[in-house]
């Protein structure tokens, strides 16, 4: 243990954090996070909290995994950093081939960049692009869903639907069309009423993550892939959240059998360690943009640590590790276990509804008074038991390691179940539940 108290004032003077209201985070004492074993979190004073967040949804295999620890070491020996303009290194090539192995047929080409909101807008230009290089002037328009949520740069920004992070925005951003989550024949309207005018269709697949784990219904992916197809319209399925094994399946578009014409990858790629991000797309947008320099059909886009070495070769060892330790197969009783937990606490005073696909978890709280901080209490009452989850608005958000025991999977559950039994019991107005 280490006397850590002149951390807090430094935080506090300096440190603005993301998704954070300050006014409020200066009034409480930061969790400082030293290290992590597996799917636990320790702070400067030693104490062990639960990761229910997977730090941040990007968490597969647990902290510190040695495969992963000396993938990055061994990178280390070798090279930092080095450049993917006029340069190549082996850990992105043999990513790229080892992505296009496991990714849905079709895909074929891998574009890296390095965060989930930069996979998105690289998928937004180069759709757009294809369609102008092609002839196909009058496509400039995107359709996202409501509720939707692609990442923060002003790009995918303009995609976004939640009016909490997004409306302040709009005159920054460009118009979309929004479609209704999980509605086809609304999907099939708009872009009717479009012909001729969309670009792509950008969606997280079956599950809307930061919109408050919004499920969609069976069958709806594959017909709006099927309505892209008609329509002769894109389809981007951003699966920053959704990969690397969230619902089940290595990728959610698997669980309907639907190829996207560009997939985004970023979160749960480097099972957590080291911002990467990749953008999938398919020999025929790919051949697009080929042509003489002069044509000007080159992609002009990419980020200095674009396909950063140390981050590929841990990206590399991720991707073993869900072989060596059979990831996906030994989930499916954690799922069952989960969901028979959530049943439980789907009938507890105080909660709405669960939503929930594979290891994604919403718990709703309902609609309360913003200023009771519903959710915000229920995790400093999580804290309090040892475990850290985070909250979107009133609902309670489990995004655990993939690699959680059962019994860590109980004691996760228990603490998140006992805080909001606390939190609920303390609530001013019970009556409207
Ligand atoms: C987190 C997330 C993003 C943004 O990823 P960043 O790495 O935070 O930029 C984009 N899309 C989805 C679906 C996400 O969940």
């Amino acid at each position: 243990m280490n006397d850590a108290s002149h951390l807090n004032p430094l935080d506090q003077q300096y440190v603005w954090h993301p998704f954070t209201q300050q006014q409020g985070w200066s009034e409480e004492t930061p969790l400082m996070i030293e290290r992590g074993e597996g799917v636990y979190l320790y702070d400067v004073d030693g104490k062990r909290y639960i990761d229910g967040t997977a730090a941040l949804w990007c968490n597969v295999h647990g902290h510190r995994h040695p495969d992963l620890d000396r993938a990055a070491r061994d990178q280390l020996d070798r090279i930092a950093h080095s450049t993917m303009l006029g340069l190549s290194h082996p850990g992105a090539t043999e990513l790229a081939a080892r992505l296009i192995e496991i990714a849905p047929a079709g895909l074929q080409r891998v574009f890296y960049s390095d965060s989930g909101s930069t996979a998105a807008e690289i998928a937004l230009k180069m759709a757009f692009q294809y369609h102008q290089q092609r002839g196909d002037t009058a496509r400039t328009r995107f359709v996202r869903l409501r509720e939707a949520y692609h990442g923060d740069t002003i790009g995918s920004v303009s995609v976004g639907g939640i009016d909490l992070f997004h409306a302040t925005y709009r005159p920054l951003l460009f118009e979309t069309l929004a479609a209704e989550p999980g509605d086809a024949d609304h999907m099939e309207q708009l872009l009717s009423a479009h012909e001729g005018e969309v670009a792509a269709v950008i969606m997280e697949p079956l599950v809307q993550g930061a919109g408050g784990m919004i499920v969609h219904p069976e069958g709806y992916l594959r017909a709006v892939r099927e309505l892209c197809n008609r329509h002769g319209v894109l389809l981007i399925c951003d699966e920053v959240a959704t990969g690397f094994g969230r619902t089940g399946t290595m990728f959610a578009v698997e669980r309907e059998g639907v190829s996207p014409d560009f997939l985004c990858l970023a979160k749960g790629i480097t099972g957590g360690y080291l911002p990467l991000a990749a953008t999938l797309t398919t020999e025929t947008v790919y051949e697009g943009f080929l042509g003489a320099p002069a044509e000007a059909k080159t992609f002009f886009h990419g980020h200095t640590y674009t396909g950063n070495p140390v981050a590929c070769a841990v990206a590399l060892a991720n991707l073993d590790i869900f072989e060596k330790e059979r990831t996906i197969e030994r989930l499916q009783p954690k799922i069952d276990l989960l969901d028979r937990r959530l049943a439980e606490i789907a009938a507890m005073p105080g909660v709405t509804e669960v939503r929930s696909r594979g290891v994604m978890v919403g718990i709703d709280l309902g609609e309360h008074d913003p200023e009771l901080r519903v959710g915000h209490r229920v995790t400093r009452e999580a804290r309090e038991r040892g475990a850290f989850v985070r909250p979107l608005g009133d609902v309670v958000v489990l995004m655990f390691p993939l690699s959680i025991t059962e019994p860590e999977l109980n004691e996760l559950l228990d603490i998140t179940a006992a805080s909001i039994e606390a939190v609920v019991a303390a609530l001013p107005e019970r009556a409207a539940s």
